[in-house]
């Protein structure tokens, strides 16, 4: 089959096409044909050797949708034919966390890719268990996008969060891929958003998807400006997609608000006073990738209109360098799909 492979660690001239061969499917296993496969900032930060632990010589991609084309002996659940979106990791399945539901909390769990076999190939041999059944109605670049940047969204947002009606949330880094996504989620749940973004082109974008304020924060952060819109009462909720603007979003907080954390742009620390997290009773969450349940949920949601995935363009695979380069550059709104050859 067709697989594009990265070389070395380096630019998106790393990335190349080669004919490797195509995986086998075990008895519990399955091999899909992939019919699109989402770029996003994980793959860049792999391509340029900035993961720990992570290999050259392996397919990246692990936003992946296609259909079933060969199935184990020991599969039920799925056939040939059957339309699936993969799940994004590679959970055990027999911890007493992935039993419980809570796949994201696996100490087993890898990326497809840092396993060797990823997305930007013809075929994905993966787990029968981490396949997911497609609703009709969704087709397959949409359906990429619903198992990274959607889900990781959901399991933050609803998860996590457990965001109301009503309420009012920050969202940084609002036009990423997570954010313009939980902008959406928001909406459709009923919450006050307000957007915060670095660069002011984005504000009429931010507008469009539904951010009822969006703040543009400049070298004094943007703390003051939700101060003032929430008439000095602060967000209740926060995604923080960013990481080193943490302080910041701690003094956008109302009384008893919960932040989670789930980006993190320039790795580092930043400093925490514990006299603000008690003062206003804050929870500090953690979270990132989320849970078969919570994919599950992103599925139903784009099913019934209540986000839409933001597709920025489709590339055929053969085009990925350019889509890692268009990404780099910051020129991307929402997710490069990967499709056809
Ligand atoms: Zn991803
Ligand atoms: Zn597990």
């Amino acid at each position: 089959m067709k697989a594009i492979v990265l070389k070395d660690f380096g630019g998106p001239e790393q990335l190349q096409l080669e004919t490797v061969p195509t995986p086998q499917p075990d008895a519990h296993e399955v091999l899909v044909r992939i019919e699109a496969a989402g770029v996003c900032h994980h793959d860049l930060m792999h391509r340029a050797g900035k993961l720990p632990g992570a290999h050259t010589g392996v397919v990246l991609g692990h936003e992946v949708s296609g259909e079933v084309v060969e199935v184990g002996a020991q599969v039920h659940h799925l056939k040939v034919g059957s339309r699936v979106v993969v799940y994004q990791r590679r959970f055990c399945g027999q911890c007493r966390d992935c039993l419980r539901g809570r796949q994201d909390l696996c100490r087993a769990l890898g990326l497809p890719s840092v396993d060797t076999e990823g997305a930007y190939a013809q075929y994905l041999r993966v787990p029968a268990a981490s396949a997911v059944q497609l609703p009709d109605s969704i087709g397959y670049a949409d359906a990429a996008l619903a198992c990274c940047p959607i889900a990781t969204s959901v399991r933050a947002l609803v998860s996590q969060a457990q965001l109301k009606p009503g309420e009012t949330v920050l969202i940084n880094g609002a036009s990423g891929g997570l954010g313009a996504h939980q902008l959406q989620l928001a909406r459709s749940l009923g919450a006050r958003v307000i957007a915060v973004t670095g660069s002011a082109d984005k504000v009429d974008f931010l507008r469009t998807l539904g951010a009822h304020d969006v703040v543009v924060a400049g070298s004094e952060g943007y703390s003051a400006a939700v101060w003032q819109l929430t008439g000095r009462q602060g967000v209740d909720v926060a995604m923080e997609n960013v990481g080193h603007t943490l302080h910041d979003t701690l003094r956008s907080m109302a009384m008893g608000g919960r932040v989670v954390v789930l980006g993190n742009v320039q790795p580092g620390t930043v400093p925490v006073s514990p006299g603000l997290l008690i003062g206003r009773r804050l929870s500090l969450l953690g979270s990132g990738s989320a849970t078969l349940e919570d994919l599950r949920t992103a599925l139903a949601m784009i099913a019934a209109g209540q986000v839409r995935p933001l597709i920025d363009r489709v590339l055929p695979f053969t085009e990925v360098a350019q889509a890692h380069a268009l990404l780099e550059n910051r020129q991307v709104n929402g997710r490069i799909v990967l499709s056809g050859w």
